[in-house]
Parts: C-alpha cells; sequence; structure tokens
C-alpha cells in the first residue's frame, strides 16, 4: 500500500516536472497541437478526427505553419495506431515543431502521457503553445466525501470530489422477504435471514474499506455520508466490519426515499448543508489554528505574502492557508543576458508593466530582466506544494474566519517547527 502511493506521488512528481517543461515551449505560429483523448475511446474514432483536421488545415495560408501542423497531425495519428482504444484514465498528446533557433531551425517533438487519474475532457487544440492546464487541473489535491447508500434489499457506495459524484459499485442482497415460505420453521427461518444480512452487510463493508481506505483517496477523505431509508444504514455500521477508522469519518445520517444508486444522487442533494458546514468547519478550525499560534506560539506562525514566500523553499512550513481570491500572480523574472532568476509576485494588473519595466539584472548589471512562467500564486502553490513537503488549504474569503484572516494579509503559513530568525 505504502508502496503503491510513494509510487503514484513520484508518478505525479515528474509528470507535474515533465508539464513544467511542456508548458514552456513556444510554437512560431498556431501549430501546436493538444489532444486530450477520454478514458476508454475508440481509436478508430480519434483518427478519423484527425484526417478531417488535417485536411480542414490545408486552408492554412502560411506554409511553413500549414506544413507543421500537417505534419504534427500525421505524426500524432502514427502514434495512435498503436492502440485499439485509450488506455482507462484517457490519453494526453502533446505534438508539433518547436523552434531551436532562427525560422527553418524547428524540430518536431511529440509527448504521449497517460494520466494518473480519469480524464474528464475531450479536446483537439492547435495553439501557439500547449495547453497543459486540464492536465495540471487534476494533479491537484481535492477533498473527497465518501457516500454508501444502504436499506436491505440494495446498496450504493460512492465519493463525492467537488461537485462530481463517482459511483464506485451497486449491491443487491438477495435477501428474502421477512415472509417465509410455507413449511420452514419460523426459527430456521429467522436465523438464515439474519446470516444472510450479515453476510451481505460484510460484502458492502469489505468494499467500502478497500476503497475508501486506499491511501490516496483516505488523506482526502472529509468525511463519510450514510444514507438510505429506515434503519438498515444503522444497522450495517454497527454490526459491519466497516474499519474502525472510517467509522469516525462518518458525519451524519440521511433518510432517503430510495437507496443503491438513486440513493446516493438523493444523498448529495440532502446532504449539501451539511457538506457545506463541514467544509466550513474545516477552514475555521484551521483559522481558529492559526489565532490561536499568533497569540501562543508565535514562532510556529507565518503571516503575509513576504514571510510566507521567503520560507517557502525551506520545509518548515506545513500548511499554507490563503484565500480563494488572492489575486497575486507568481513569475520569475529571467536576466536576458547571463539568465539569472528572481522570483516575484505580481498583482494581475502589474504584469504588463513588468514585461516593459526595463528592469536591470543585479548579476551582471547589463541584461534586462523580464518575467516568465508567470502563473496564479494559488496554482503555483499547488505545483509545488508536493517537492517541498507542504499543503495548500483554500479559505473562503466570504465567511466569517476568512475575514478575519483577511486581516492578515490573506495568506499564512502553520509550521513543523519553530523558525529562527
Ligand atoms: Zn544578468
Amino acid at each position: 500500500m505504502a508502496r503503491k502511493k510513494q509510487d503514484r506521488e513520484m508518478e505525479k512528481y515528474w509528470l507535474k516536472r515533465m508539464l513544467d517543461e511542456i508548458r514552456k515551449k513556444e510554437g512560431r505560429g498556431t501549430e501546436l497541437i493538444s489532444l486530450y483523448i477520454p478514458p476508454n475511446r475508440r481509436m478508430s474514432e480519434v483518427i478519423g478526427y484527425l484526417r478531417e483536421e488535417y485536411s480542414t488545415a490545408s486552408n492554412i495560408k502560411s506554409d511553413t505553419t500549414r506544413k507543421n501542423v500537417q505534419d504534427a497531425i500525421l505524426k500524432v495519428i502514427e502514434r495512435l495506431k498503436y492502440y485499439d482504444q485509450a488506455p482507462e484514465n484517457g490519453l494526453v498528446v502533446f505534438c508539433g515543431a518547436i523552434p531551436r533557433g532562427p525560422p527553418g531551425s524547428e524540430k518536431m517533438e511529440i509527448y504521449v502521457i497517460e494520466p494518473p487519474e480519469p480524464l474528464k475532457v475531450n479536446l483537439y487544440r492547435c495553439d501557439d503553445h500547449f495547453h497543459t492546464e486540464y492536465l495540471e487541473e487534476l494533479l491537484r489535491e481535492k477533498e473527497v466525501y465518501g457516500l454508501i447508500s444502504i436499506d436491505i434489499n440494495e446498496a450504493a457506495i460512492g465519493l463525492l470530489e467537488g461537485r462530481r459524484l463517482d459511483v464506485i459499485a451497486t449491491y443487491t442482497s438477495g435477501i428474502p422477504g421477512k415472509h417465509r415460505a410455507g413449511g420452514q420453521s419460523a426459527r430456521r427461518f429467522e436465523r438464515l435471514r439474519e446470516m444472510e444480512v450479515h453476510h451481505y452487510f460484510d460484502r458492502v463493508a469489505k468494499h467500502v474499506n478497500d476503497v475508501f481506505l486506499r491511501e490516496d483517496i483516505f488523506e482526502r477523505l472529509r468525511g463519510i455520508l450514510v444514507g438510505g431509508p429506515g434503519f438498515t444504514k444503522y444497522n450495517f455500521v454497527e454490526e459491519s466490519d466497516l474499519d474502525y477508522r472510517l467509522k469516525k469519518k462518518i458525519i451524519d445520517y440521511i433518510d432517503t426515499n430510495y437507496s443503491g444508486e438513486e440513493g446516493l444522487r438523493e444523498m448529495v442533494i440532502k446532504g449539501k448543508d451539511i457538506l457545506k458546514n463541514v467544509r466550513y468547519v474545516y477552514e475555521k478550525n484551521l483559522v481558529d489554528e492559526f489565532m490561536s499560534r499568533l497569540a501562543r506560539r508565535h514562532d510556529m506562525v507565518l503571516y503575509g505574502l513576504k514571510d510566507v514566500m521567503r520560507h517557502l523553499y525551506d520545509g518548515a512550513i506545513e500548511k499554507i492557508l490563503i484565500l480563494d481570491d488572492f489575486d497575486y500572480y507568481h513569475t520569475k523574472l529571467k536576466c536576458e543576458s547571463c539568465g539569472y532568476k528572481e522570483e516575484k509576485m505580481v498583482k494581475a494588473k502589474d504584469i504588463e508593466k513588468l514585461e516593459h519595466s526595463g528592469l536591470k539584472c543585479p548579476q551582471c548589471s547589463n541584461g534586462i530582466m523580464y518575467p516568465e512562467d508567470t502563473k496564479l500564486l494559488l496554482d503555483y502553490l499547488h505545483d509545488t506544494a508536493t517537492e517541498y513537503g507542504f499543503k495548500v488549504e483554500i479559505i473562503s474569503s466570504k465567511t466569517e474566519h476568512g475575514k478575519i484572516f483577511k486581516q492578515f494579509g490573506g495568506i499564512g503559513a502553520l509550521l513543523r517547527y519553530p523558525l529562527r530568525y
């Protein structure tokens, strides 16, 4: 289990690094192809679509752009031919001619990526850069809620991620009604029925344990809701082999009209307020912790953009708290002449100014510094979180605790150990 998780983390880490490289690449014209193929899509369909794009591309006026686009499409088709259908998580292809120097120096590059989680986008785009943002979105850690919907006849388990419900499995119990067939003794019938109920509960519970305790799920699992009509849901939690760690995560029970898959959907609707409240409490606890450290353990907390960024890479930060409307961007200023780099945080409106600032390089005092690799600070933090071992916690700005937190600059950090200045 632990090893598997580590592998997956490494895989994500390398993928992030790779995307950092791919994101920077620029085409000479609108000629870089990004292709996102959803899970299990038949390749013959995708290739058919690409052939159409190939003929559409013959309308492109510029000779080199047309040639580069068409060459890239052919190259992608050539690679896709190895597949009957897209892998279980889908497939992402980036392909295009990347300039190495003067016009004519372009080299065709292709990247074929099997994402670590199922793709939800279906996209073909031809642009002057590669569209990596959907893959990056996929790599973000998100919170999930576990849902169990159960009555005596059927059950279903699901995971709620944001607004998306994943139905993991459905079960039917096959347990007969309470009325026995003629000739059977009442006691024997009751005993058999009880055994069957237990067998059914354990079958569901075992699967719930397998899925919800998987490390990549469990560490993001904020809570579990158990729903269904009647009392079966309580009996299930009490009498089944549901793991004690999962029992501790149960937030609430929800009465529904349906069980099984239909019941899950009902739970999502009825549980909305409960989940919103859980999120609220979770955030409030973080801000409370931040405030209490400010009062008592001042050396275990940071606040303000400057201080957080100063210690971002030294491993001391456990959690970064940041408001959802924190609108700073992260960029790297690079000297055009010696390559010296400096990181800088700017407001959106100041990015343009930075392009034309004519800022002199502090290293060689000769070259001009230009911004590159600019992205929303929130995204930058998400991207670097794994590498530097911190977690990013987003605080809603509209809540009471969000407003309190705003007074401290809208960004802060909880530390693993005290810092010495
Ligand atoms: Zn320089």
